[in-house]
């Protein structure tokens, strides 16, 4: 058995896959002693496979190649022939055991120190981030924030309004003169001009540009809106 042998066998599972085989996200191939073979993990769909499921399409495999299915509390997993090249298809379980980290995943507090309360993030796998309650607090006040009612009625109302001005609900904005000449920092802001007719590092407002321009006295909070724009521009979906 050598490796090009195990290579066209694994070409053979991976560009034309038999329609018994189930979905797999890993392969090697690998020396076992003298001989080369082939091994499949299943796809565990980030994650969320679990072990019923890895029974449930391993089984059907093993009776088809008349092999045992075997678990050895680690490792599910069938063995078979194909193409002369021993394959074998697994299922990794994930050790359950949960681990908690040193440091919380969103600040420097030592988890492990007494009296520091921690929580799981995510669906309880072991991966899942931990941070301190501290941080849970602040996210969610933070998500709290951004739920607000008014705030996202807002959001609405101008994403509307620059469709009809812009084309899109979320342009990306920045500081503009209104007039020729004269001042030394943008006095106001707005929508990005896409007009062809509009050299992009044009700061000056024209016939061209969008309508839906703010004049703001202070260049500091121009700046400070167009990033605050922008950042929400960036997270949300454009159309
Ligand atoms: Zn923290
Ligand atoms: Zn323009």
């Amino acid at each position: 058995m050598s490796a090009s042998t195990a290579a066209a066998a694994l070409a053979a599972l991976t560009d034309d896959a038999p329609a018994w085989l189930p979905p797999v996200d890993h392969w090697e191939i690998a020396r076992d002693g003298d001989h080369w073979k082939v091994s499949g993990q299943l796809d565990t769909v980030d994650g969320t496979l679990g072990e019923a499921d890895a029974y449930r399409l391993l089984v059907p495999v093993a009776d088809r190649f008349k092999r045992p299915l075997t678990d050895d509390g680690r490792l599910i997993r069938t063995e078979l022939s194909y193409f002369g090249t021993p394959v074998s298809i697994w299922y990794l379980r994930p050790v359950l055991r949960w681990l908690v980290p040193e440091q919380c995943a969103t600040c420097p507090t030592k988890l492990g120190d007494p009296g520091v309360a921690y929580v799981r993030l995510g669906d309880g796998s072991r991966e899942a981030p931990v941070i301190c309650v501290g941080c849970r607090d602040r996210m969610h006040a933070a998500w709290v924030l951004t739920q607000r009612a008014p705030l996202v009625a807002a959001r609405r109302a101008v994403s509307e309004l620059l469709l009809a001005d812009t084309g899109v609900q979320r342009p990306l904005w920045r500081g503009c003169f209104t007039e020729l000449g004269g001042a030394e920092y943008p006095n106001a802001i707005g929508p990005v001009c896409t007009s062809d007719e509009h050299d992009g590092d044009d700061p000056t407002v024209y016939v061209c540009c969008p309508d839906t321009v703010v004049e703001v006295e202070a260049p500091e909070l121009g700046a400070y809106l167009v990033e605050l724009l922008n950042a929400d521009a960036e997270a949300g979906e454009r159309s």
